[in-house]
C-alpha cells in the first residue's frame, strides 16, 4: 500500500530500469517524482523487457495513476536539462542515465556540478561563507524551508541584494522564527510555492523562477495546477555544510572522472554531491538489469530516509 504523501519532490533522470525502479519506490514511500527521459515514450517502449515476475512496471503505473509520478520525455541532461537546476528545484536527484553518465554529467571538472555556479547565477551553497565568492545579485530567490535558508536570505540582504524572496513549498512554520527574521531584515516570504524551473533570458542569464502553487488537502501537501513566476537575477539553495569525508569523496569523484570512469557512490548510492544519487549502469562496472533494478530501489530507500532525517 502507498504511504501518505511526504511533501518531498524528487527528480529522476533516466527512464531505464534503475530510474523507473527508483521512481516507483519513491512514490510508494509517499514522495512526488518527476522522471526526465531523453527518449520519446514510443522509443522507451522498445527497451528490453524486465525480468519475469518483476513488479516495477505495475507499481509505476499505479503511482502514475495516483498522480505521484510524472514522466517528461525528450528531456536530456546536458542538452535541455541542467543538473544544477534540478538540484535547486527538487529535494533530491537520482541519476539513472546508464552508460551515458561520463558524457552527460560533467563530473570530470574539479568543481562539482550544481554546488556553486557563479557564472549561471544559480547556486546550492554548502555554507554561508560561500556566498562571499559569488556576485551579489540585485534580486535573489532563496529556496528552502530550513533555518539555513532564512539565514542565507538575510546574508544576501546584508551583502547588498535589494530584493530577496524566500520561497517555501509549505506554509510558514508556527514557531515564528522565519517570519520574524524575515520581517526584521526586509526579506519577502512567498509560502506555498514549489519551484519548477529557472527561466532564462536570451543570453542565458537568470530571469525568473516558475513555481507551482501548493496547498494542504486532507493534511497533505498538494500541487494546485496554478503557476506563478517570480523575477530574480540569481537563485540559491542551502544544502548544508559538507562533512570532512565529503571533501575526500569529492576528490575521489574528480579522480575517477578524470580516468573516464563512472559515477562513484557510497553503499547507499549517494554521490559525493549532497542530494544527488546515482545507480544502475552509470555506477556499476557490469551491465545487468537485475542489479540496476536493485540499485533503483536501494537509492529510493536512501533518498527517502535522508529526506526524513
Ligand atoms: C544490447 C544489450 C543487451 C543486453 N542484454 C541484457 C541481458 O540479457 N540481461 C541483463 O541483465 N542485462 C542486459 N543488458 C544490460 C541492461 O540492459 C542494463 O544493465 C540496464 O538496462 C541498465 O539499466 P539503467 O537504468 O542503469 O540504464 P539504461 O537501461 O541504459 O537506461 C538509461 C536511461 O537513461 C536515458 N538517458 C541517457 N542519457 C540521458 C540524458 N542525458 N538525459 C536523460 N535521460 C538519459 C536513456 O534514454 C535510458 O532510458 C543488455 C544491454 C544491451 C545494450
Amino acid at each position: 500500500m502507498a504511504a501518505s504523501l511526504t511533501g518531498k519532490q524528487v527528480a529522476v533522470v533516466g527512464g531505464g530500469p534503475a530510474g523507473l525502479a527508483c521512481a516507483a519506490r519513491l512514490a510508494l514511500l509517499g514522495n512526488s517524482v518527476l522522471v526526465f527521459e531523453a527518449r520519446s515514450s514510443q522509443r522507451m517502449q522498445e527497451q528490453p523487457p524486465l525480468p519475469d515476475g518483476d513488479e516495477t512496471l505495475a507499481q509505476l503505473e499505479r503511482m502514475i495513476a495516483l498522480g505521484r509520478i510524472r514522466i517528461e520525455h525528450g528531456r536530456k541532461l546536458g542538452q535541455n536539462l541542467d543538473l544544477s537546476e534540478l538540484h535547486l528545484c527538487h529535494d533530491a536527484v537520482f541519476l539513472g542515465v546508464g552508460l551515458a553518465a561520463g558524457r552527460v554529467l560533467g563530473v570530470s571538472g574539479a568543481e562539482p556540478p550544481g554546488l556553486l555556479d557563479a557564472g549561471k547565477r544559480v547556486a546550492a551553497v554548502h555554507c554561508l561563507e560561500d556566498l562571499l565568492a559569488l556576485p551579489v545579485p540585485h534580486r535573489a530567490i532563496v529556496l528552502g524551508a530550513a533555518r539555513s535558508a532564512i539565514d542565507m536570505a538575510v546574508r544576501l540582504k546584508r551583502l547588498g541584494a535589494q530584493d530577496v524572496t524566500l520561497a517555501l513549498r509549505h506554509g510558514v512554520e508556527a514557531d515564528g522564527y522565519v517570519e520574524q527574521t524575515a520581517r526584521a531584515h526586509f526579506v519577502r516570504i512567498r509560502p506555498w510555492a514549489s519551484p519548477l524551473e529557472v527561466l532564462r533570458d536570451e543570453r542565458g542569464g537568470v530571469q525568473a523562477v516558475r513555481f507551482e502553487q501548493t496547498r494542504v488537502v486532507d493534511g497533505r501537501l498538494t500541487h494546485t495546477g496554478g503557476f506563478t513566476e517570480i523575477a530574480a537575477h540569481a537563485v540559491f539553495k542551502a544544502v548544508g555544510r559538507a562533512a570532512p569525508e565529503q571533501c575526500e569523496r569529492d576528490e575521489q569523484v574528480a579522480r575517477i572522472s578524470r580516468e573516464g570512469e563512472r559515477v562513484r557512490v557510497d553503499d547507499c548510492l549517494r554521490t559525493a554531491l549532497p542530494g544527488i544519487y546515482a545507480g544502475g549502469d552509470c555506477v556499476a562496472p557490469g551491465q545487468d538489469t537485475a542489479l540496476a533494478l536493485r540499485h533503483g530501489v536501494l537509492a529510493a530507500q536512501a533518498i527517502h530516509a535522508d529526506l526524513q532525517s
